[in-house]
């Protein structure tokens, strides 16, 4: 049962040595079938920035929990139920979508597959839910647009964001999950949108998403763009640090921020030298963890985006790994913005469905 373990606690950017791929482990079904467990088969399974931050001594606490060194990460997953045991609520052949340890099989509730402090992170996101795609989607869709990520933009956007039409939303780290529906939802509402990226072809494609004016932002020069095509009304922040500083002077009056903040996950901190703008234009910002949201929004996520999605009313776009042994890469690959063989969601692929 190959896993990926956390193996050692990154100084500032991880590195592949920061996890281990690990063939040891071996399972033995009929055990596991007769200790009650139902086995699940993962399909594939996600790579977000914030795992970084669960990359971290334990006794730092944070929002979320440390991985054990040593034990499996753990992130969102989806599988397919390959025996189910006798007591249990799936079925043979049920997708299950969760937080999982990256490992091959895993067995449930035989062996727990989230701990006591993670089901606390987690809230009602703890347990597996069953996904029935009867919109055909690739199962991969699940982890990304119609899964955390796109939650994440879909319910913070709806209860923070207070959009008015014709406003203007800027949309940084756009080409990312969050950022690709962020960019939808605001153009949905009836927003003017710019939005930016780290490559060309990541441009070309917020464009391709709606956005009114994209931009390069290692290329550009994003102040002008803003005194351009500014003021900002909302502020959605996957970047922040330095950028926010640029952001911040041209944010309009009563403006509101939505905050991720990726440029500094990896130790680097940045002193936002013009905070007094807050006062001066009266900003709110707020911050917020996916799951405070779910029990609000979640039916209705699930009841119209995989539909948009499947009918093309909202695009989305993946960047495939193949096999666990990749998993490392594909995350580094996602921190740095360099994905290979294109951008988008970046997910692994472990087993066919
Ligand atoms: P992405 O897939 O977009 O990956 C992050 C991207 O950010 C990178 O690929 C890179 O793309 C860009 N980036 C990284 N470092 C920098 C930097 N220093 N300056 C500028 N750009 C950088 O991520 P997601 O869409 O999954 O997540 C986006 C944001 O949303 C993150 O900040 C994440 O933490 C946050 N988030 C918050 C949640 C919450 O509950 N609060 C839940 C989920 C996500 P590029 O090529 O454009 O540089």
């Amino acid at each position: 049962n190959a896993q990926l373990l956390f193996n050692a606690i990154p100084k500032g950017e991880p590195t592949s040595d920061s996890f281990k791929y690990d063939t040891s482990s071996t399972i033995d079904l009929e055990q596991e079938l007769s200790n009650g467990a139902s086995i699940v088969k993962l399909i594939c399974v996600s790579l977000d920035p914030y795992m970084r931050g669960r990359m971290r001594p334990a006794e730092i606490k944070s929002y979320s929990p440390a991985f054990e060194l040593h034990k499996p990460i753990t992130g969102h997953g989806i599988g397919v139920v390959i025996r189910a045991a006798a007591d249990s609520k799936y079925k043979v052949g049920d997708h299950v979508y969760g937080t999982v340890p990256y490992q091959q099989y895993l067995f449930v509730p035989g062996q727990q597959t989230v701990d006591e402090e993670t089901k606390k992170f987690l809230g009602p996101q703890a347990s597996l839910r069953v996904i029935k795609n009867e919109e055909g989607l690739p199962w991969s869709a699940y982890i990304g647009a119609a899964g955390m990520p796109g939650k994440t933009a879909f319910m913070a956007w709806k209860e923070i964001a207070d959009a008015k039409k014709g406003e203007v939303a800027f949309i940084s780290a756009g080409s990312g999950p969050v950022g690709q529906m962020a960019i939808q939802m605001a153009k949905a509402d009836g927003l003017k949108v710019i939005s930016s990226a780290g490559s060309d072809e990541k441009v070309a494609f917020l464009k391709e998403l709606g956005a009114d004016v994209a931009f390069n932002y290692k290329t550009d020069d994003a102040k002008k763009i803003f005194a351009e095509h500014g003021p900002i009304d909302v502020n959605w922040v996957n970047v922040g640090g330095k950028s926010f500083e640029e952001e911040l002077e041209f944010m309009n009056l009563h403006g509101r921020i939505i905050g991720g903040w990726i440029s500094a996950y990896n130790g680097q901190s940045f002193g936002v030298r013009n905070l007094f703008q807050f006062v001066a234009k009266r900003l709110m910002m707020r911050g917020f963890i996916v799951g405070d949201f779910e029990t609000k929004y979640v039916d209705e996520f699930y009841a119209t985006i995989p539909k948009k999605l499947a009918f093309g009313d909202l695009k989305f776009k993946e960047c495939k790994y193949t096999g666990l042994e990749n998993a490392p890469k594909a995350f580094l690959d996602m921190l740095a913005g360099k994905q290979s063989g294109g951008f988008g969601k970046v997910f692994v692929q472990i087993s066919d469905d």
